[in-house]
């Protein structure tokens, strides 16, 4: 049976507007006992503090109820420029920096992550190596799907199978994500083409959807999101979080590749 495993990039938590359709979908989840993986970003770099609904007290509040209705809480960090810019600074100096910021809030809340996902889809040798550094144990910031402003970018990682970054002085999981909203939506028509799942060797798929917590503002993409959920649910399909998805591949139930140095 098909293992699912629902993620959300979670950088709005302080916006109203998002976090009623958060709760929204909260009280759907609970009714299904489905568990999520929330990845988020902290409140630490200017380009949230300077959002004019900026809330640090709401942040946290919020990412308190999340875990208290048993979902799971994880890293999200878009590695903006230090002078509160948008774009994206890649140098080794501000992607520590970055890393450790957001590491080092959650821990303040009480959060250690074990899972990681990259702003923007980033994953490069820097990253993995602080992940590693740190205790993560899983990364989801590769896909099993291309994206078209992402083709000629050397900081993003297409597989179509988890592996597993084998260095001599440590390890990282790389668990692909494997589907939008859409894609899973799509899913559902015979005939589609649409393929929603990770193909593991000997091993049971699993797909690792992603979506972003503002896009539930949408109301198409809320209704598309329920209905598809919905369809697998009744399905009698696996809803897990990515740690569990983690533990599983820690089990050896569910096969990886390894990469190590001479590979990477
Ligand atoms: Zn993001």
């Amino acid at each position: 049976m098909l293992k699912i495993a629902l993620t959300l990039h979670t950088e709005k938590l302080d916006a109203d507007n998002v976090w009623y359709q958060v709760e929204g979908m909260l009280s759907f989840l609970q009714k299904r006992h489905i568990p999520a993986s929330f990845f988020c970003t902290a409140p630490t770099h200017a380009y949230y503090r300077n959002q004019p609904y900026f809330s640090e007290t709401k942040w946290i509040n919020r990412i308190n109820q999340l875990a208290q209705q048993g979902h799971s809480i994880q890293q999200h960090t878009h590695f903006y420029a230090p002078d509160g810019t948008k774009t994206g600074d890649f140098t080794l100096m501000n992607v520590e920096k970055r890393l450790t910021e957001d590491y080092e809030w959650l821990q303040r809340q009480k959060f250690t992550p074990t899972g990681f996902v990259g702003g923007g889809w980033t994953i490069n040798l820097d990253i993995v190596r602080f992940l590693a550094r740190y205790n993560y144990r899983y990364d989801c910031s590769a896909r099993t799907f291309s994206l078209d402003y992402l083709k000629d970018r050397d900081q993003a990682l297409q597989i179509q199978q988890p592996c597993l970054f084998n260095f001599q002085d440590y390890a990282l999981l790389e668990l692909p994500t494997s589907t939008s909203v859409a894609t899973f939506m799509k899913s559902l028509y015979p005939f589609s083409g649409a393929k929603i799942y990770v193909d593991v060797p000997h091993s049971e798929p699993y797909a690792l959807i992603y979506l972003h917590d503002y896009d539930l503002l949408n109301p198409k993409f809320r209704i598309a999101l329920r209905v598809a959920l919905s369809w697998y649910y009744r399905r009698g399909c696996k809803f897990l979080t990515t740690d569990e998805l983690a533990d599983i591949v820690s089990r050896g139930e569910l096969s990886y590749q390894v990469l190590d140095d001479s590979r990477c």
